[in-house]
Formats: structure tokens, sequence, C-alpha cells
């Protein structure tokens, strides 16, 4: 390859990309908009992952960190926070990358743009054999052989409005809304919180921490009461399944969310569906539903309702995605929440994530697009076997080696309007005893 493939995100995936790039002597620049590794791990760096680290850890990064002779390794069984899987690995990651002889980090890097160069988005003679120009904020543009994006979904959180754009009032009352976990054991924030009715709209993991943080914070206060809306009929799935999940950090989450639900702090609007936030003559806020029900007397607003990819810098090249997912199309089928929640997902590579456009592939957590259900260890298969056939090893890049831990749920969330039925057709969890090792040979290509 003449130039260097340009990988999109220095984020556990982006830069597992580049460890396996170097590993096969490929050139590899990583250009990452924020201004160390792992920025948006970092925003969320007090939230205790439910992997271990052993899940945690790329297979050809740590061999690369390993050489380096500087790293030590972390305890496989132990469960780092956010801020911890940055700095014992994303950091010194990006670090052996940059010090590599084929790798380089560039920091302060936001990709604005990815065509081909010199070829928009219409014409079609050379887009398989040129270059990819990558435009850099502030004026740069790097060509690349081959464009990895592996930029997240964290910048471009879904609003609170239930018709996917910020509900009327959202954007005036930004003061009292945020988006995310607080991090509750911050002084700051839990004097926020504590003593106040808080609104928590979502439904997934993210939601079930902040309800638990809350319910611990009417511990320290009995003044603070939670609202927490939801678009669907009833509770339904939500927690998981407990103990059949086999991550069993993952199952305890959604234990620990039921406790909290029940409680008593937390009250359960189902069906509400948010389309304004208005103030109230108190100064505390209504939030309304589409049908017009009302939540009253709310001073704090936390939404939790998930991220959704940004395709904006992708407009020059040819992209198939899923039209309601946004996620790879070939995904789709098994990541959907409302009908399949096992959390396993077929082995999958460079087949299933390449687009269009020669040489570009969507990886990590913008692979799945507004789906809720990555996991690192799926992005560390999907760059291992991207980046194999990058090297034009298609025997190492068609076989997936895969072990994906079910959540022990077996079926989607159920149809969006009528969630007590079950959706059919999605059910999994049909090996009860365990994690089972899935070896994939395409049996065409031998
Ligand atoms: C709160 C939380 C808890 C999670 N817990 C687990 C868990 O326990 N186990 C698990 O397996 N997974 C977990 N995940 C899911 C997933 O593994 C992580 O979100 C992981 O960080 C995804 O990695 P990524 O590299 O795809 O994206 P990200 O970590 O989001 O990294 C993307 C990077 O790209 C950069 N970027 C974005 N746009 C641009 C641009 N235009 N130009 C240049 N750079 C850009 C960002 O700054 C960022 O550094 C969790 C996710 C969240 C949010």
């Amino acid at each position: 390859m003449q130039h260097p493939v340009v990988i999109i995100g220095a984020g556990p995936i982006g830069l597992a990309a580049a460890a396996n790039a170097i590993e096969r002597g490929l050139d590899a620049v990583v250009l990452e908009a924020g201004a160390d590794a792992g920025a948006a791990v970092g925003e969320w760096a007090h939230v205790r992952l439910f992997s271990a680290w052993a899940e945690l850890i790329d297979p050809a990064a740590r061999r690369l960190l390993e050489a380096s002779g500087t790293w030590s390794a972390p305890d496989d069984r132990a469960y780092p926070t956010g801020g911890e899987w940055r700095e014992r690995y994303l950091v010194p990651l990006a670090r052996a990358i940059d010090a590599s002889s084929h790798g380089s980090v560039r920091f302060g890097s936001r990709v604005t743009g990815v065509g081909r160069a010199g070829r928009d988005l219409l014409v079609d003679s050379g887009r398989e054999t040129d270059a990819f120009a990558v435009h850099v904020e502030g004026g740069g543009r790097l060509l690349a052989g081959a464009v990895i994006d592996a930029s997240g979904t964290w910048t471009t959180p879904n609003p609170l409005g239930a018709d996917g754009y910020p509900a009327l009032g959202e954007r005036e009352h930004a003061s009292r809304i945020s988006y995310g976990i607080p991090d509750f054991s911050d002084p700051a924030v839990a004097a926020r919180y504590a003593g106040k009715h808080v609104a928590v709209a979502g439904r997934g993991a993210s939601a079930q921490g902040v309800l638990i943080g809350l319910a611990g914070l009417a511990r320290q206060d009995a003044a603070t009461r939670v609202s927490w809306l939801l678009r669907r009929s009833s509770v339904g799935d939500a927690f998981g399944g407990g103990d059949n999940d086999q991550l069993e950090q993952r199952g305890k989450l959604g234990q620990d969310a039921r406790s909290a639900a029940s409680s008593g702090v937390v009250r359960s609007v189902t069906r509400f569906r948010t389309d304004a936030v208005l103030e109230q003559p108190d100064g505390r806020l209504t939030l309304r539903s589409v049908d017009g029900a009302e939540v009253t007397d709310v001073d704090e607003v936390v939404v939790v309702t998930g991220f959704r990819p940004d395709v904006s810098f992708l407009s020059e090249v040819r992209l198939d995605l899923d039209p309601a997912l946004g996620s790879a199309r070939a995904l789709a089928g098994q990541i959907h929440p409302d009908h399949h929640s096992c959390g396993d997902v077929a082995p999958h590579g460079h087949r299933e994530l390449a687009q269009p456009e020669p040489g570009l592939f969507l990886v990590g957590m913008k692979s799945y697009g507004r789906a809720p259900s990555f996991l690192a260890m799926t992005g560390f298969e999907q760059v291992r076997s991207v980046v194999a056939a990058l090297a034009g090893d298609l025997e190492a890049a068609d076989r997936v080696d895969l072990v994906l831990p079910e959540t022990g749920v077996c079926n989607g969330a159920g149809v969006f309007d009528a969630p007590d039925a079950v959706a059919s057709g999605g059910g999994c969890c049909g090996t009860p005893s365990g994690p089972e090792l899935v070896s994939i040979g395409r049996p065409s290509e031998g």
C-alpha cells in the first residue's frame, strides 16, 4: 500500500486497529480529535466497567505493550473504571504505537471529511485504486490507502425528545439537563441531585447506573426522588438476565438497578415520550409527553437515551448502512434491541464491515450504529479481521474466532408499541451451559 492506513479515533478499537496494522508491517496513522488517547472513555472515567481486564485488552495491543518493556499488565480478573482503562491501557498503548516505526498517533486532529482524492461521490472511475483524502480540522489533508473509521458514537448522544430531535425547550433548559451518567461520588455533583426530584430518561445499562446512583443519594437525603421515564408500556426485560448473564458484573448491574427501582425512591412512568420541557411559575420543570401526560415539579433531568453515529464527515464516500440503526447493514438483524437482546453476535469481520467504498471500514461502537450492545471484544475481533484483509491475508481475515457472552435475556425487548409480546424469531440463549467458542472458516474459501 503506497499510503498509510488512516484510523479515525484513538479509542479502544482505533488503537487496537493500529496495533494490528503495526504487527502486520502496515503503516498506520491514528487521527484523534481529543488531546489524549481514549478521549471519549475519559468522559465516563468514573464508571466501572462490567467487563474484566481480560476482555478489555486487544491481543495485538497486549503484545505491543509487552514488547515495550515499560508496561505492567493489570490483573486480568479485576474490573477497571473508564479512567483506569484509559490510564493503564489506552494512554500507554498510544505511546507504544507512536514509538513504533510503522505507527503514529496525532492528537487534536478532528476528521472533518473523508473522500477519494480528486473524485467526489458522483465519480465512478478510480474508486478501487485511488487514494483517500482525509480532511482534518484546521485545513490539513492526508492521503490514505485505506480508512478505518473507529470514531465511536460518544459525541452524538440521542436527545430527550422522543421524535429523535431535541424536545421543545430541551435546549433552552440545558442547564438543568445532563446527558450520560453523572459522577455521584463528586460532592458537587451529589449536591446538584440530592434532595431533588430527578427525571431519568432511558432504559439501558447507563440509565440503570443512574438509578443506582440516585437511590444511593436517597439514602443520604431522603427527599431525593426519581421519575424513571420509559417510552415503552412496561419495564419488561430492561434489567437483563441477572444470574443467567454470562458477564457476571453486567448481570449484577441489572439486579442492583432492579433493587433501586423497587426501593420506593423510583417511580416508573411508562409510555412517556417526551415532546416538551416547560418551565413552571415556581421555576421547576414540567415534562410533557406526546399524548399530553405530564411529569411535574422536576428539578433536574438526566438523559441516557443512547447514542447515534455521526456520518456527516462521510458524505463523499459510498455507504450502505442499515436504515433504522445506521449500523453496518449485515449486523442489524442481530443487534436490533427490539428483536435481539442476547448480546451474542455471529462472528464477523472485514466482509460484514466493508462499505461499497473500497478500502473503507466502519468498526467499533460506530459499526453498531444506534444499537446499545457493543462489547470491546467484538471490536478487537473486527479490527483483527479488517487489518488482516488489508494486509492481503484473507485466510486470517476470514477465520473468525470469537467468544461473546450472552446476556441471559432470550428475546428482544419486543415491538415498541406492544412490548409485552416478546419479539419472535430473534430468540437466543440456546446454550445455557456457558459461552461457546465459535470458529468459522468460510467453507467456500477453504
Ligand atoms: C458508560 C459505558 C460503559 C461501557 N462499559 C463497557 C464494558 O463494561 N464492556 C465492554 O466491552 N464495553 C463497554 N462499553 C462499550 C464500548 O466498549 C465502549 O464504548 C468503547 O469505548 C468503544 O470503543 P470505540 O473505540 O469504538 O469508541 P470510543 O471509545 O468512543 O472512541 C472513539 C474515539 O474517536 C474520537 N473521535 C470521534 N470523532 C472523531 C473525529 N471526527 N475525528 C477524530 N477523532 C474522533 C473520540 O474522541 C474517541 O477518542 C461501555 C460504554 C459506555 C459508554
